[in-house]
C-alpha cells in the first residue's frame, strides 16, 4: 500500500531525497506522493551528474516536501524541483526557512558563476554550460516554504501527517516523524542528519540542543550513517586550535578555514573570540568572507531559543560578532579581494566548506603554495570534493582549471562535527522504546553504512539494510 523510493543519499553522503508513496490501490501509480528532503549531489562526477536527472515521477504530482534541515545536500535541489513543476508546500522549521532564504540564492549564484566560468574557458562538454538553477529561480522557490514548529502535527493529506522533532544537528534541524494511516497505521522516522548525542563537554563547539529526541517508537527507520565507522576525538579542540594558530602566525603565515557560512562559521568565530580574549592565541585580524556572512550572523543571533546554555552564555557575554574589533565580515567581491591581497598573518574563514565552490577557492589558490600557511578543516569532506583532496594529503589540487601545489600545512579538527559518531548513534538507538520493523541506512559512504549495519545488528539485534539508489521498499 505504500513504499519509499531512495532518490539520493543512497551509497553516498549527498543528494538526500526520499519519495514516500502512499497509495490506496497498491499500484503505486496514484495516491499521495511526498518527498522527504531534496538535496543536491556533491563530490564525485558520477554523483553530480545525477543532479541533471529528473525525479522519476512528474514533479507536479508531488503533494509536498518535508525538509529536515538547511544543508545543501538536503535542500539544494529544491529550486530544480520547482523548475520541473513542483508547486506544493515545502514544510520546514522557521529557522530552517530563514537559513534557506540565504543559502539557496547563494547556491543559485554559485551555479551561475560555475556555468559562466566553463563558458569562458570552454571547460565543459556542454555548449553553453548551464546552471542547474539561477539565483532568481532559487529566490522564487522560497515562496513555497511553509513554517511548521517543532512538535506540531501537520496533516498533509487525508492519510499522512508528520511532526518535526529535534535532531540536534544544526540550527533548525529536525527529524520527520511521519504517520501513514491506512488499514493499519504506521510510523516512519526520517532522521535527516543526527547531531551529537552528548553535551558541550564531549562535543565542544556544539551550539544547538544536546542530543536528538530519545524514546522513539517507529515501524520504519530511515537513518543517516555518515560516521557509521568513526569515533570522534573527545578532546577539547581549543588548545589544539590555539597552538596551530600561534605557530602559523609565528612563522608569518595565515590560517585559512573552509567552513559552511552559516552556523559553522559563527560557532568558530565565537571560539576564536574566546581564545583571543583569554590570551591563548594571538590577536590577528579575522576575516569572514562570504556574500551571506552578515545575514548569516543575524539569523544565528535571532534563533537563540535552540541553543545550548554554553552558547547562550557566549552570546550574552560577547554580543554580535559584527561589532567585534578585529573581526571583519566581507560581503562584496571588492572586500573579498582586499583580504586575498593581505600580506600579514590573518585568519580567513570562507565557504564553501568542502571547497566545491565559492570564495574559499581564491583564498586557497593564493595561500596553498606557501608552507608558512595552514589550512584547517572543521567539517566533513565528501570524497571527490577539493576539500577531501587537500585533507587527504595530496601534493596538488585543481582549482579553476589550474593545478595548485599544496605546500601549506593541513590540519583537521574532527571535534567540530555536527554528526553523531558510531557510539553516539548506538547510544541514541538504545533509547528507542521498541525495535523498528525495518531500518534503512542512507547518507553514508558504503564502508560507513556497512560497519554501522553490523554494529547495529550486533549491539541491538535490529534488521538493518543499506538503501540502494532508486530502490523501492514496501512499508
Ligand atoms: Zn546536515
Amino acid at each position: 500500500m505504500a513504499y519509499i523510493q531512495f532518490l539520493g543519499a543512497a551509497g553516498t553522503v549527498t543528494g538526500s531525497k526520499h519519495l514516500l508513496n502512499v497509495s490506496g490501490d497498491g499500484t503505486g501509480k496514484t495516491g499521495t506522493q511526498i518527498l522527504i528532503d531534496c538535496g543536491i549531489f556533491q563530490g564525485k562526477k558520477e554523483w553530480r551528474e545525477r543532479n541533471w536527472q529528473d525525479v522519476p515521477i512528474a514533479a507536479h504530482e508531488i503533494e509536498c516536501l518535508i525538509l529536515t534541515h538547511a544543508h545543501l545536500d538536503h535542500c539544494g535541489w529544491i529550486p530544480r524541483l520547482v523548475k520541473q513543476g513542483f508547486r506544493g508546500p515545502v514544510y520546514a522549521t522557521p529557522s530552517t526557512i530563514d537559513l534557506c532564504s540565504i543559502i539557496l540564492p547563494d547556491s543559485g549564484h554559485l551555479q551561475e558563476e560555475d556555468a559562466a566560468f566553463h563558458n569562458k574557458f570552454k571547460t565543459s562538454k556542454h555548449d553553453p554550460a548551464l546552471p542547474l538553477y539561477t539565483l532568481e529561480e532559487a529566490q522564487e522557490c522560497l515562496q513555497y516554504f511553509k513554517p511548521v514548529d517543532f512538535g506540531v502535527v501537520k496533516q498533509v493529506s487525508p492519510d499522512v501527517s508528520f511532526r518535526f522533532v529535534h535532531a540536534a544537528h544544526i540550527l533548525g534541524s529536525s527529524m520527520a516523524e511521519v504517520t501513514v494511516n491506512g488499514s493499519q497505521s504506521k510510523r516512519l522516522l526520517f532522521t535527516g542528519d543526527i547531531g551529537r548525542v552528548h553535551d558541550q563537554h564531549t562535543a565542544p563547539g556544539k551550539v544547538v540542543y544536546s542530543g536528538p529526541q530519545p524514546g522513539e517508537m517507529v515501524d520504519v527507520l530511515v537513518m543517516e550513517s555518515t560516521y557509521g565507522n568513526r569515533n570522534h576525538p573527545k578532546t577539547d579542540p581549543r588548545p589544539e586550535l590555539a597552538t596551530i594558530i600561534r605557530k602559523t602566525v609565528e612563522r608569518g603565515g595565515s590560517v585559512v578555514v573552509p567552513a559552511f557560512a552559516v552556523e559553522r562559521t559563527q560557532k568558530f568565530v565565537f571560539m576564536l573570540k574566546e581564545l583571543m580574549e583569554s590570551g591563548q592565541c594571538p590577536r590577528v585580524p579575522v576575516y569572514c568572507d562570504s556574500p551571506m556572512a552578515i545575514k548569516a550572523v543575524e539569523i544565528f543571533l535571532k534563533h537563540t531559543e535552540e541553543y545550548s546554555d554554553a552558547t547562550k552564555e557566549l552570546i550574552s557575554k560577547y554580543g554580535s560578532p559584527l561589532e567585534w574589533q578585529g573581526f571583519t565580515f566581507a560581503q562584496t567581491a571588492e572586500e573579498s579581494k582586499k583580504i586575498n591581497n593581505s600580506r600579514f598573518p590573518c585568519i580567513i574563514i570562507s565557504s564553501s566548506g568542502m571547497v566545491t565552490g565559492g570564495r574559499i577557492q581564491h583564498h586557497l589558490i593564493q595561500r596553498l603554495p606557501d608552507p608558512r600557511n595552514t589550512v584547517i578543516f572543521i567539517g566533513f569532506q565528501a570524497p571527490g570534493t577539493r576539500g577531501f583532496t587537500i585533507k587527504s594529503g595530496a601534493n596538488e589540487v585543481k582549482i579553476f582549471g589550474q593545478m595548485i601545489p599544496i605546500r601549506a600545512q593541513v590540519a583537521a579538527l574532527e571535534q567540530f562535527s555536527d554528526h553523531a559518531d558510531t557510539p553516539e548513534l548506538l547510544e541514541w538507538l538504545h533509547t528507542f522504546s521498541s525495535k523498528p520493523r525495518s531500518t534503512y541506512l542512507v547518507h553514508g559512504e558504503l564502508e560507513a553504512s556497512n560497519q554501522l549495519r553490523d554494529a547495529m545488528a550486533k549491539d541491538l539485534g535490529w534488521n538493518v539494510q543499506i538503501a540502494q539508489w532508486m530502490q523501492k521498499v514496501e512499508i
